[in-house]
């Protein structure tokens, strides 16, 4: 494992994520929502900071990132195709590149859906995946731009990455989506443990991300969604969820 992950809670309930190769030293943050939580972290890890990894336009995944920039001089990664809505880019990527991160490097993987611009970061040196607002613990983003066939096929890419990978996700929406998830799925007995675990987490005030893709995929009832046409029925089911 060369590349190290820390999370940083922001605003009420994001997660940003700080990243260090230990190959070379090089730090990275993900989707930094504000800059004031982030400089003691960055400080913290060496005082230098690299990379500013980029998965979608929302301001709780954008707005810290033009301070961050300026004061460490951090090149700035993000979706070519929504450079527009983007702060300025440094380093616009595609679907399939592979970002250059020190020793390691990062793979892009396109997920449209909560937004049509949104992008996915996958290092293989560590496992981590960042899939920003696209998948949740037992959760999926909401279809702000995209459609579930969209969701479908982005979540269907992760499912494909080793199970091992740790699940580095934009939101602490953990509890809320087991309750929906427990709801749809109340056999499942991987799910079962997955919520008690969660709420021994949350009563300890403790993060529930990252989480091992394989968890994921045992429990997940959006990953486990057989096709475009019940995914949809479930993003429906789970907005309407009280
Ligand atoms: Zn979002
Ligand atoms: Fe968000």
């Amino acid at each position: 494992m060369t590349v190290s992950v820390t999370a940083i809670p922001m605003l009420t309930d994001n997660y940003s994520w700080l990243i260090k190769d230990s190959v070379s030293g090089k730090i990275g943050i993900i989707d930094p929502a504000e800059a004031p939580p982030a400089i003691p972290a960055i400080e913290a890890a060496g005082g230098h900071l690299d990379f500013i990894f980029l998965t979608h336009h929302h301001g709780d995944h954008i707005d810290g990132a033009p301070e961050l920039a300026k004061r460490y001089g951090a090149k700035v990664v993000g979706n070519a195709c929504d450079a527009h809505r983007l702060p300025k880019l440094d380093i616009p990527v595609r679907e399939g590149d592979e970002v250059k991160f020190g020793a390691a490097s990062a793979r892009v993987i396109d997920t449209p859906a909560h937004t049509l611009g949104h992008i996915a970061y996958y290092f293989a040196d560590g496992g981590l995946l960042f899939c920003g607002d696209t998948m949740f613990s037992m959760g999926c983003g909401r279809l702000f731009e995209g459609t579930a066939a969209d969701m479908y096929e982005s979540l269907q890419k992760f499912a494909e990455l080793p199970p091992e990978t740790l699940v580095c996700a934009g939101h602490e929406y953990t509890q809320s989506n087991a309750k929906f998830a427990i709801s749809v799925d109340p056999e499942n007995t991987a799910l079962q443990a997955r919520v008690k675990e969660v709420d021994a987490l949350r009563r300890e005030g403790k993060a529930t991300l990252p989480v091992r893709l394989g968890v994921e995929v045992a429990t997940n009832p959006f990953l486990r969604a057989l096709d475009a046409q019940s995914l949809g029925r479930l993003r429906s089911a789970k907005d309407n969820f009280k």
